[in-house]
Order: structure tokens, then sequence, then C-alpha cells
């Protein structure tokens, strides 16, 4: 059952900001994360602030300088079939397009989509876990074939998110505008790790709203992809991704992002494997040197060791994939 709240639904982004600045205040976007959550008791709610009503956070238009500009009340359905999108930065409308079902793409925002809770059983269940406050991680010794292998400290979940790897392999900003004004933050910098805090998911303040996310104009020669593996086939998180965005000079890469999901807490960097495909080019050499590469340093917990083969298997795939246009 949903526990009692007041509701506003705010006309203007002034009137959102203060709105928020109460206690116990939450966001209402799309609000398919945010009413399961509330459901479940994952968190608590005094009020929940509607923003569906602001316009200017719709939207995907061209910025000056040839970038885009996604307003983050942008549904997730308009973010895949953007004709822009589709053609300058094909991984973000791949990963879009894997997000959930038609019906939760069409509800669902970009920028909900990039806040939106993780999906450790426990913690979505009736446990009082870590990252709920408690003194206990259940996963860790528990059920965790779905957990992290990369960047777990006392938390284990993976990031949730199918858009936030893409972006963060494009190089993409967000806008945030809150109390104190607004500031520009990479999305590779938004998502905090449980090294830093266990119970934060993003570096938003009370009372700060994503209004939008912000590419950088495509650099010339820029191949761009996701690939999710699910377990099932229907709609499903990520049980390993890869988001690829790879500038060729003629056949040789000259810089590569590789950002994995399903693999840790935040959209996680495979630093090493952009390094060995940096300056090559992808031949099946270099590509059977990344695979090795992209699971370095991977702790697999007592239930999940199958994920590495899967991610070194993903990353040939979508190599090969990419090397031929
Ligand atoms: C059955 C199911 C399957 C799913 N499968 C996938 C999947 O495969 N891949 C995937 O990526 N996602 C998946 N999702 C997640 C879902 O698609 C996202 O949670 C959804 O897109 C959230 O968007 P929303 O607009 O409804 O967000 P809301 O529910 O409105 O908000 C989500 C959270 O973000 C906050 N928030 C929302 N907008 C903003 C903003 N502009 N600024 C600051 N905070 C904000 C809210 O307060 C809330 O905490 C699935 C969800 C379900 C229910
Ligand atoms: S992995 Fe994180 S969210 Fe899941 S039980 Fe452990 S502390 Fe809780």
């Amino acid at each position: 059952m949903l526990p009692s709240f007041t509701y506003a639904r705010a006309g203007s982004l002034k009137e959102a900001i203060r709105e928020l600045a109460s206690e116990g205040a939450r966001i209402h976007a799309g609000g398919i994360d945010l009413l399961g959550c509330l459901r479940d008791g994952v968190f608590d709610a005094r009020k929940v602030v509607s923003i569906s009503k602001l316009k200017d956070l719709r939207g995907i238009r061209e910025t000056a300088s040839g970038g885009l500009r996604i307003g983050s009340l942008t549904t997730i359905t308009e973010v895949a079939e953007s004709p822009l999108v589709r053609e300058r930065y094909a991984g973000l409308a791949q990963g879009s397009a894997e997000v959930a079902s038609p019906q939760l793409r069409n509800q669902g925002t970009i920028g909900g989509n990039l806040c939106q809770k993780p999906r450790c059983w426990y913690y979505r269940g009736e446990f009082h876990c870590l990252r709920k406050g408690g003194t206990v991680c259940y996963a860790a010794d528990g059920e965790n074939q779905f957990h992290c292998i990369f960047g777990g400290d006392q938390c284990y979940i993976v990031h949730p998110s199918d858009t936030a790897p893409p972006l963060v392999a494009l190089e993409a900003k967000l806008r945030i505008v809150g109390p104190r004004g607004s500031r520009t933050v990479a999305v590779e910098k938004f998502h905090v790790p449980p090294s830093q805090d266990v119970q934060r998911e993003t570096v938003l303040k009370t009372g700060e709203i994503v209004t939008e996310v912000l590419l950088p104009p495509p650099p010339p020669g820029l191949r761009s992809s996701y690939r999710k593996v699910r377990a099932r086939q229907s709609w499903d998180f990520a049980v390993a991704g890869v988001a690829l965005a790879v500038q060729f000079s003629g056949d040789r890469v000259t810089k590569a992002r590789v950002v994995l999901s399903g693999a840790a807490p935040i959209p996680w960097r495979a630093r090493a494997a952009e390094e060995v495909i940096t300056g090559k080019s992808l031949d099946s050499g270099t590509i059977a040197k990344a695979a090795e590469a992209v699971v370095q340093n991977a702790r697999p917990l007592e239930h999940n060791g199958y994920k590495i083969p899967l991610f070194q298997g993903l990353l040939e795939e979508e190599l090969s994939a990419i090397a031929r246009g």
C-alpha cells in the first residue's frame, strides 16, 4: 500500500524548487520508479512534487555548437526514436530502446531513468539492509547472482539504468538546478559509488532537479553502440551490458570509451580495455587482448562468476561489430 503524502503539481521550475525544499519531498516525473519504491517501502515521502507540467523540460533540440540538449522529462521512447539521436549517438538510442517495455518507455523519462533506485532484491524487499540505513548487506553472503563484480564496497548493487552507460561513453553532462542556482555535472561523476556513500545513488542535493542532458557535438569518426544481455527475452534489467564510443581515423582507433552495465554500482569504465584498443586497428588479436583486459581486477561474488566470460564475449562481439562500421 502507498503511504500517505501531500501532492503538489509545480507550474514552474521555481515553484518546483520551492516545493522540494521541505523535508521528505520527492520528485515525480513519470512516476514509475517513485511509486514502486513508495509501494514497496524502499523509502518514504511526506510530499510528492510532480514536475510533469514543466514544458521547458521536454524535448530534444540541437545546440548552437552542434550538440544535443535533451530535456529531463523527455520520454525514453522519444529518445530511442529521435532521428537526431539515432543518427549521431546510436549508442544512446540503442540503450534507450533496451529500457524495460514499450509501455514503460512511453511513461518513463530520461531524468527519472538516471535517478532511479537500484534493483537489489533485498533492498526492494523487506530487508533493512545497509543501503536503507541498517547494518548488514544481505547480498554479500546471500543470493548475489545479479550483483556486481566491480566497485563493490559494503554494498554490491549494480547500477540499473540502460541510458547512463551510453551517456557516460558519449561524455554527456547533466544540468542540475536547485535552491542555490544551477550547476553542470558530467554523467560520469553523477552516480555515487558505495565507497563514497553507501546510502546515496547520485550527487543530487535536497531540492535539486536534473533539467537537461547535454551531449557534445559528435567528433569526426565517432561510432557508438550499446548492447545488453538479460536473463530472459522479455523486459529485464541488464545482467551484463557494454556501451562503446570509439573514434576512428581510417581503421585505427584514436579514442575509446568502454562503459559496462550490470557490472558495478555505477556505470563502470573499463579503462584497461580502452587502453588496449587506443591507437590500434581492431583486429582479432587486439580484440582478444581487450576482452582479457575488460575483466581485469574483477572481484566476483559467490554466485556471479559467470559474468566474467559473459563480459569478455560481449566485448569481443561488440568490438568486432563496431570495427565493421
Ligand atoms: C518492470 C520494470 C522494468 C524495468 N526495466 C528497466 C530496464 O531494463 N532498464 C532500465 O534502464 N530501466 C528499467 N526500469 C526502470 C524504469 O524504466 C525507470 O525507473 C523509469 O524510466 C523512471 O522514469 P520515471 O520518469 O518514471 O521516473 P520517476 O519514477 O518519476 O522517478 C525516479 C526517481 O528519480 C527521481 N527523479 C525523477 N526525475 C528527476 C529529475 N528530473 N531530477 C531529479 N530527480 C528526479 C524521482 O524522485 C525518483 O526517485 C524498469 C522499471 C520497471 C517497473
Ligand atoms: S547489495 Fe546493497 S542494496 Fe543489496 S542488500 Fe547489500 S547493501 Fe542492501
